[in-house]
């Protein structure tokens, strides 16, 4: 049972915002209507009769509920201390989904389905890693942890949550030593497509360290299917630009076969020296997200809105960047439902502004680039409901007599 109330939310309109709708190619200024947790309209000058509370968001933008789809959120396993609450650094930023990529394997998923994603408020999506005892340890080295027919079972028993396989850091355990027929380079890339081919869902690759028994550009332009994500594609190891600056063909060949780039940000992987130069060239990450966990929370991730915040400021427009952070992720773990303010779909708002100044937004090789517009998260509705509301928006001011309120 989801931990969400079970009673209904109370109907909602959202008044004279900038809405930006990019899976419905909304980008202006329009009303919102939730009603029974649904998005019921979206359009100018919608009715106010009957609406339980109307809230004036003129001057702020009105997106879809942002999705992180690469975060990690499996804070009870017995194993690892990687993992966040859910509700750390996420309504706060908009985020109504996120999507853990690979904490659990197959081992696990259950235990992470009761303790975590069934009890939390915020959606929780998950990949399910190719090793069964999941992330992080020496574990993810033992070739016998890769069953791909295990993580499929998993995948399909968990079809409500689950949106693909996982697969990281596998090397070489005893460092230093080549690969060998106990370790073959591709074992983990191979067993989690494996897996990925058996239940019908696409696969998502962090990949490190790159070693020359597997290069990037096979992972990328024969290995990889039309669907999977390599995810951080900025990391410092990648060799986004060549030695003239321009975006590697291998990056451009692979997207058009169909292989998604997602950013990943993570504690050592959104470096502005591959970023900025590739932006710059049009070669932008099919969807953002923060690999966020206990090890970059405090920086240099902070949240996701941080981090849509240094793509913006690289140069991407505010709905193009919006549109990488909702439509595009939906698309990618094949919950198109999600991401829109489409009528009828779970009511996930977020009301954000637009802060204008000199804004610094660091990177994970330590430096810095200053920019102009900061997006700050000013009201985030989940399921209807509203969890996140600092400033106060729509409550009565302390003092005043207030009829109707009780018990609020
Ligand atoms: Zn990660």
């Amino acid at each position: 049972m989801a931990a969400t109330s079970q009673t209904t939310p109370p109907d909602l309109l959202l008044r004279g915002g900038h809405v930006i709708d990019p899976g419905n190619g909304i980008d202006g200024t329009a009303d919102v209507l939730l009603a029974e947790g649904r998005v019921a309209a979206v359009g100018p000058d919608l009715p106010a009769r009957g609406v339980d509370r109307v809230l004036d968001v003129a001057g702020h933008y009105v997106t879809p509920g942002i999705i992180d789809m690469h975060a990690h959120v499996f804070h009870t396993h017995r194993r690892s201390r990687l993992s966040l609450d859910p509700h750390v650094q996420t309504f706060s930023a908009g985020v109504t989904t996120v999507v853990d990529a690979g904490t659990s394997g197959w081992r696990d998923l259950a235990d992470f389905k009761a303790e975590v994603i069934d009890r939390a408020r915020i959606r929780v999506l998950a990949y399910v890693n190719i090793v069964g005892s999941g992330m992080l340890g020496p574990w993810e080295h033992d070739v016998r942890e890769m069953r791909p027919r295990l993580a499929a079972a998993a995948a399909e028993d968990f079809g409500d949550v689950v949106v693909g396989i996982k697969t990281a850091h596998y090397w070489d355990f005893r460092a230093g030593l080549p690969f060998d027929a106990e370790h073959p380079p591709w074992a983990a890339v191979d067993a989690a497509l494996e897996a990925g081919d058996r239940c019908g869902l696409p696969v998502m690759v962090d990949f490190w360290p790159i070693l020359p028994e597997r290069p990037y550009p096979e992972l990328i332009l024969e290995k990889l299917r039309p669907g999977d994500i390599h995810t951080h594609v900025f990391a410092q190891q990648f060799p986004v630009n060549d030695a003239d600056g321009k975006v590697e063909e291998h990056l451009w060949r692979a997207r058009e076969r169909g292989v998604i780039f997602d950013l990943g940000h993570g504690a050592a992987s959104f470096w502005f020296r591959n970023a900025a130069p590739a932006i710059a060239q049009g070669f932008v990450p099919d969807s953002i997200s923060t690999d966020l966990h206990t090890g970059n929370v405090n920086g240099p991730v902070f949240d996701m809105l941080t981090t849509m915040n240094k793509v913006i400021n690289l140069g991407v427009p505010l709905a193009d960047v919006v549109a990488r952070s909702t439509v595009a992720p939906a698309r990618e773990i094949n919950r198109p439902e999600l991401g829109t303010l489409s009528p009828g779909a779970e009511a996930d708002v977020a009301v954000m502004a637009l802060d204008t100044g000199t804004f610094g937004f660091v990177d994970c090789g330590g430096v810095r680039v200053d920019g102009s517009e900061r997006l700050r998260c000013v009201l985030t509705v989940r399921a209807g409901e509203i969890v996140y509301n600092p400033d106060g928006l729509g409550l009565p001011l302390a003092g005043r007599s207030v009829a109707g309120r009780r018990g609020e």
